[in-house]
């Protein structure tokens, strides 16, 4: 029910339940005052008809008593009048001559009683009233009552019963009670005019309120409250207009303004700007943590680590991939997987760095021949970090509902993901930057400072693997002559190609690093004792073929190797290093373009011993 109905309602009520209250107390007063009149008068009756029955019996014309007794009759609105003897009277003077003993109960009742009662009785035609009095008998009266009767004091001598017709007090009733019903309803449709008039309003502007607080509620602060001319509700309606056109306006540029921050701006906006303002406000605070976390992290690994704990932890992904592809050389590397790498990527080419797009199966599937996990789906995203390198985050789904799900966050995935860009761009600097500090420019081999990390990194872990070193040292035989007679250029390009043989002639886990000028270090992996001069004499060989052009004119050069065995020959990197040296000068002195293999008669003849 609405509001004004509500008042209306309310309204009624009161007034029928005072219209209802005023009439039944206006109807009992008023039958209460007629019924008390009736009786008075009954009562003055009676009091004259015991005088004049008195004055009869005085003068002794008691006989004449019934033309008096017809007389007070008719007076009106009387309709019946009679007295009754008590048995005291009969016994002294008899029933009377037109029988005055008790007609009825009521007599009796009286007589005995001597309390004045009154009956009333009710017709839908009539009202009539029967009103039975006592004349009680007193020595003390004028005249003396028991001059002529012999009775007790206070002893009922009779009663004097009146019907009186009182239809006239109920009419009378009636009319008093239609003329209040009329008045009151012209008063109430009067009061119903004004209350309208004034509650109206106040009504309209109550609704208007409520209209524009439901909008605002719902995020539009577009809407106004709507007043009549009345100067109360216009200052109200202006003030709520005013406030709302501040919050609209406030509220629209803090979202504009909070909204310019965040990266991505493909997230579906709310009608209300303060929920788009908190949850914006929630991204960026969620956006900024992760930034402060991830500036403050040491290594490139960290910060992948701090990415796939916001995936797996806020946005609760469960089976997805990371991989890192260096653009220019096209090499890949798998830096995080959570569960499994579903996809072989490593060895073909990944749809989605290819397309720069996301490639996602649930749109067409088989979207891509390297994912090769049956009854999943797979979302994978190009994430371009820098020129040289791209990200490529692989998620995997198991159902319709997964899938939708992924593709909804995928534009705040993508938001940390740019956050965190130039974290990674400045760590794989860094990283470069490290990397070209450990290579040597000329031959891009490893050069000492490596071999100073790699002795005191992985030495020991491969004493404890039981891993085992051929180490080779590789110096090219008069070499000064090629830069006295060419130039340091022709030397260089010497320097080059005998770094060509080298790396030819040995595997991926072997490790070449660039000792002093001509001079090389090899560490072969787990290599056997024969396959070590092998591999050195091969490097000899294939050098020694090798033609070096200068000034039109070419030439060729040899080489000489020493060897040595970690850890066979000493469990330390250091002095199997200098043995190979040791060697290395042997073979010099033997001649040159020749491998020797160290033996410790070399240090014993030498006297060498612990120095080394
Ligand atoms: P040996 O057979 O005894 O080894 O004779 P060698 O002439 O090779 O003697 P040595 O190994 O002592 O000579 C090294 C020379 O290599 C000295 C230096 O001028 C030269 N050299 C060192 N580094 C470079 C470089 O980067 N480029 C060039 N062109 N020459 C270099
Ligand atoms: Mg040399
Ligand atoms: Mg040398």
């Amino acid at each position: 029910m609405e509001s004004k109905q509500k008042i209306i309602t309310a309204l009624l009520i009161i007034f029928a339940l005072f219209f209802i209250s005023m009439i039944v107390s206006t109807t009992i007063n008023f039958r209460n005052y007629g019924l008390s009149t009736a009786e008075d008068k009954a009562n003055l009756t009676a009091e004259i008809v015991k005088i004049g029955l008195t004055s009869h019996m005085v003068n002794g014309i008691m006989d004449h008593r019934d033309y008096f007794l017809d007389k007070i009759a008719n007076v009106e609105k009387i309709s019946e009048l009679w007295i009754a003897r008590s048995p005291t009277v009969i016994k002294q003077y008899g029933e009377g001559h037109n029988n005055e003993t008790p007609r009825d109960k009521t007599d009796t009742e009286v007589l005995q009683s001597g309390i004045t009662k009154s009956v009333t009785t009710e017709t839908p035609s009539k009202s009539l009233m029967r009103v039975t009095i006592p004349f009680t008998a007193s020595e003390f009266g004028t005249p003396n009552c028991m001059q002529c009767h012999e009775a007790k004091e206070g002893e009922v001598l009779g009663v004097v019963s009146m019907v009186m017709d009182i239809t006239e007090i109920r009419t009378s009733s009636i009319k008093s009670v239609l003329y209040n019903m009329g008045l009151t309803i012209l008063a109430a449709i009067f009061v119903f005019i004004v209350m309208n008039k004034f509650i109206r309003p106040y009504v309209s502007i109550f609704y208007s309120i409520k209209e524009v607080m439901q909008n605002a509620y719902r995020g539009d602060y577009s809407s106004r409250v709507k007043c009549d001319n009345n100067t109360d509700n216009e200052s109200v309606a202006k003030l709520l207009n005013t406030m709302l056109e501040k919050l609209q306006h406030t509220f629209e540029e803090l979202d504009k303004k909070v909204y310019v921050f965040i990266k991505n701006k493909n997230y579906v906006k709310e009608l209300d700007p303060l929920k788009n303002i908190n949850s914006t406000i929630e991204r960026l605070s969620d956006i900024y943590k992760f930034k402060q976390t991830i500036e403050n992290d040491k290594e490139l690994e960290d910060i992948y680590a701090r990415i796939a704990y916001v995936l797996k932890y806020h946005f609760h992904l469960d089976d997805f991939t990371m991989t890192e592809i260096d653009n220019m050389s096209k090499i890949k590397k798998i830096v995080h997987s959570e569960k499994e790498v579903h996809c072989s990527i490593l060895n073909g080419e990944c749809r989605a760095e290819r397309i720069q797009s996301s490639v996602d199966s649930s749109i067409f599937t088989k979207s891509c021949a390297l994912y090769t996990l049956e009854g999943s789906e797979h979302i994978c995203t190009p994430y371009t970090i820098s020129n040289d390198l791209t990200l490529i985050l692989t998620i995997v789904t198991n159902n319709e509902e997964q899938t939708q799900y992924v593709r909804s966050i995928m534009s705040d995935v993508e938001d940390y993901v740019t956050t965190a860009r130039p974290a990674i761009v400045s760590k794989k600097l860094m990283q470069t930057l490290n990397q070209m500090a450990r290579v040597d420019q000329l031959t891009g081999m490893y050069n000492r400072k490596f071999l100073d990390e790699f002795a005191d990194v992985s030495i020991p872990q491969a004493i404890r693997a039981n891993t085992s070193y051929g180490v080779l040292m590789v110096d090219i035989d008069y070499f000064k002559m090629i830069n006295d007679t060419y130039g340091h250029d022709i030397g260089d390009e010497a320097i080059r190609i005998i770094s060509g043989v080298i790396k030819k002639q040995i595997r991926k886990a072997d490790i070449a690093i660039r000792y002093g000028g001509e001079e090389f270090l090899v560490l072969l992996y787990n290599c056997e004792a024969e396959n070590i001069l092998k591999i050195a004499d091969a490097i000899r060989v294939e050098f020694g073929k090798q033609k070096i052009y200068a000034h039109g004119e070419s030439f060729s050069k040899t080489l000489s190797v020493g060897c040595s065995r970690f850890p066979q020959d000493s469990d330390s990197i250091w002095k199997c290093i200098k043995f190979a040296d040791i060697s290395l000068y042997a073979a010099k002195e033997g001649g040159r373009n020749q491998v020797v293999a160290f033996n410790e008669s070399m240090i014993e003849n030498k006297e060498l011993g612990e120095n080394y």
